[in-house]
């Protein structure tokens, strides 16, 4: 069943052996540093937008409408890396987590195979020796099941979208 429920599931299950197994593990609540410094516009499958504009709709109004300053502005940003639209940047606290994408629940436990680990803050402490026993996830299985779970576009576009049909002001 590839679900994008199954796929929260499973990636749960591999993150929580992972922190539970290490309880120095630095990807944890409290942590933004990946939010705060994204490569690029975060891309998602339209399952995953499905789930993320619900999280978005139950938002008190005001703050919907500073995450949709907030995107507006990062549709101008040429610069990188940036910092994800839907962070609360005094809190240091995900607006949406519950309906995060998939990106944001793999960063930090998975490596891919050209590309490694993601985290730098945790690369540096592998290379230093730390956490020798992690099975890491493979992000190469994870985008595979992505691919089912329909197109897939920037966070920018979706909102835009969504905007466009009036359901956000
Ligand atoms: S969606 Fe949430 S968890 Fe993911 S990068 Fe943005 S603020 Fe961080």
């Amino acid at each position: 069943m590839n679900t994008l429920t199954q796929l929260h599931a499973d990636i749960e299950a591999r993150v929580g052996t992972i922190r539970d197994d290490n309880l120095d593990w630095l990807c944890r609540m409290g942590c933004d540093g990946c939010c705060r410094r994204l490569a690029e516009v975060p891309r998602l499958t339209a399952e995953e937008w499905d789930l993320l504009r619900d999280g978005l709709a139950a938002l008190p109004p005001e703050q919907l409408l500073e995450i949709g300053r907030n995107i507006a502005a990062l549709a101008e940003q040429s610069s990188r890396p940036i910092v994800c639209p839907l962070l609360d940047r005094s809190a240091g606290a995900c607006q949406v987590y519950v309906h995060r994408p998939v990106a944001c629940r793999t960063y930090g436990f998975y490596v891919q195979r050209d590309k490694g680990l993601y985290c730098k803050d945790i690369e540096s402490r592998v290379a230093d020796g730390g956490w020798a026993e992690v099975v890491w996830g493979n992000q190469d299985a994870v985008d595979r099941r992505l691919c089912g779970l329909g197109e897939t576009r920037d966070l920018t576009e979706w909102f835009a979208r969504w905007k466009e049909a009036g359901y956000v002001a």
